[in-house]
């Protein structure tokens, strides 16, 4: 028997988890931590959930990267 909580299936890898654009939301969340992106270097905020994201391998971009790269794998 098999218990899923998380949105991501259980066997969900890599992927991209994105990132809100500083940009786009100025003052962000008290819970949120402000970083940037790898892939243009911009400001944007992680959020708590992209731990868990995160742990499956996936890579943390902005929203508009995020966005890029899920336009190139289709
Ligand atoms: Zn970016």
């Amino acid at each position: 028997m098999e218990i899923k909580i998380t949105p991501r299936k259980a066997t969900d890898r890599g992927g991209y988890a994105c990132m809100p654009l500083k940009e786009n939301i100025p003052l962000g969340r008290p819970d949120w931590r402000l970083t940037t992106c790898p892939r243009c270097g911009r400001e944007c905020w992680a959020r708590p959930l992209l731990k868990i994201t995160m742990a499956q391998d996936a890579v943390a971009l902005c929203t508009e990267c995020a966005l890029r790269e899920g336009a190139e794998q289709e």
